[in-house]
């Protein structure tokens, strides 16, 4: 999104810490393993966690946060599965750090100044200038010692293959890695648990129900243990209660509610935007109910309803009263949420087609490999089974689990990762260790476009630990002065 916050303007808020595997060299994942060594990205952790307002209390694991309670647990096999601690940060950055960057006296927040190119010296080695305009076609150039591109992991790589007028390629691009190895969390519904005692499933990952209590709750994920023997990229899953018909008199009961309700905000505002892209990245998830006009004699006639029909009302309340769903779930369907393995050829490149300002627009070719849907099938059916074992219910797997032929239908979930790899030599990857773009002095990169791979973890609470990282390096490895 483009504006200050980013896209953060926009996100769930879900933190979790990458596994140690999630980082480690993996003989059966290519180009795995991280060139920073897991505990010394984990000493920026707590600084992470403050920053997006979690709870010192909680302490941060290995792939998961501590010190949480939750009343109820599946009797998981651990040689399989493994419940992980999330915690949804309450964070929204614009709101939360605005008036503390309009305050600073060594920050100058910029708006509407769109940097289109990195201007570098010749032999593009060192970055002089970057080239800003705006919609009212102003141009103008911003000078720096060094530079930190941090403009969200597809963007990122378009600017750098955009800096062309003195490496024809791009900038950063000598061995041809910008914009390559893009990756996702690619998400797919794994199939459906029947029968059984489904509440029993779907009570410990109710996130709704716990986050009203605490902002923590649990995603069902692989084992260590069993991505290393069967050679897995790393899994979870979620499980989604689908409910029979409403009874009547819930129904009505829920759409008087709705008339009182205030109604979403018009088209255009920023409002209907946010919920226009929620509402596409939930593509396959449960329908909410849609927003319904009021009116006297609609709401006369749904009260009515209510009366008539009060004994669904009171079951209803009664099965809330015991923590229960409101009525009646058919079956649980269960939504598998993959790590992607990188791979070359899943890119970013510019096409030949310009943006309002000029500007080369971007061409995304997201491919997944043989080994991501090997992996995908063993692990969809894995969970599967499991749960399903745990509830004494039944696992009914979606095609694309049972049959090879069959492509699996799945949808990314907004998490750009890759495309500015980080890398000990040149040749594997676009940043060094130190998020330094090699070869080029002061040009430094933050965000997930570095992330080597990215495990199946929400990237935000990684990409803060590696910003503060950065901003350490650069204020005492580099002497910058003033910050
Ligand atoms: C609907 C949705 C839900 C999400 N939920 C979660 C979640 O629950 N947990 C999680 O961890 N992640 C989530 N994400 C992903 C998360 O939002 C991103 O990982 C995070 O915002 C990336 O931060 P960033 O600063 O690297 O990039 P961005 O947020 O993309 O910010 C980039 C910034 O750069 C600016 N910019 C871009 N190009 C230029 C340019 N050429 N010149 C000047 N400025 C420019 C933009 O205006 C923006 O301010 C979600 C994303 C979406 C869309």
């Amino acid at each position: 999104m483009r504006a200050l916050g980013g896209s953060s303007r926009l996100w769930g808020g879900g933190c979790v810490p990458l596994a140690r595997m999630d980082m480690a060299a993996r003989d059966w994942v290519p180009c795995s393993g991280w060139p920073i060594d897991f505990d010394e990205l984990a000493t920026w952790w707590t600084g992470a966690r403050e920053l997006l307002g979690i709870d010192a209390r909680h302490g941060i694991g290995d792939g998961s946060f501590g010190n949480a309670h939750f009343d109820h647990a599946l009797p998981l096999r651990d040689d399989l599965t493994a419940d992980r601690v999330c915690f949804i940060s309450p964070v929204m950055f614009e709101s939360q750090y605005r008036k503390l960057l309009e305050k600073s006296a060594n920050i100058t927040l910029l708006f509407h100044a769109t940097a289109t190119e990195l201007a570098a010296a010749p032999g593009a080695g060192h970055v002089q200038a970057a080239t800003i305009r705006n919609l009212d076609g102003r141009r103008g150039s911003v000078r720096a010692r060094h530079y930190v591109l941090a403009t969200g992991g597809i963007e990122n790589a378009r600017l750098l293959l955009a800096s062309d007028s003195v490496a024809p390629q791009g900038l950063g691009n000598r061995h041809d890695q910008v914009g390559r190895h893009f990756m996702d969390h690619p998400r797919c519904l794994a199939g459906q648990v029947v029968d059984g005692d489904l509440w029993t499933l779907l009570r410990p990952y109710n996130s709704d129900d716990q986050r009203r209590r605490l902002p923590l709750y649990r995603e069902l994920s692989l084992s260590e243990r069993v991505q290393r023997e069967r050679r897995l990229l790393n899994a979870r899953a979620r499980p989604y209660p689908v409910a029979g018909a409403v009874p009547t008199g819930l129904q009505a009961l829920r759409e008087l509610r709705a008339t009182f309700r205030p109604s979403p905000a018009g088209p255009g505002t920023s409002i209907d935007v946010e919920y226009k892209v929620q509402r596409a990245l939930a593509v396959g998830l449960p329908e909410p109910s849609p927003p319904v006009l009021a009116s006297g004699r609609r709401r006369a006639r749904l009260m009515l309803s209510v009366g008539m029909n009060a004994g669904h009302v009171a079951g209803a309340l009664a099965r809330r009263l015991r923590r229960r769903p409101l009525h009646g779930c058919q079956r649980v369907d269960l939504m598998t949420y993959f790590e992607q393995s990188p791979n070359r050829d899943s890119r970013i490149t510019l096409s030949d087609s310009r943006d309002a300002l000029g500007m080369r627009k971007v061409r995304v070719d997201w491919r997944l490999t043989d080994l991501d849907y090997a992996s995908y099938r063993t692990s969809a059916s894995l969970l599967g089974e499991e749960t399903a074992r745990c509830c004494g219910g039944r696992f009914e797997p979606a095609p694309w689990v049972r049959d090879p032929m069959v492509q699996p239908d799945v949808v990314g979930t907004a998490h750009h990762i890759g495309t500015t790899r980080m890398s000990l030599r040149p040749e594997d990857g676009v940043v060094d260790p130190d998020c330094r773009v090699h070869g080029i002095d002061n040009l430094h990169v933050a965000g997930s476009s570095v992330f080597p791979t990215g495990g199946w973890a929400f990237p935000t609470f990684t990409i803060v630990a590696l910003a503060m990282r950065l901003a350490d390096r650069l204020r005492t490895g580099l002497e910058i002065v003033g910050l």
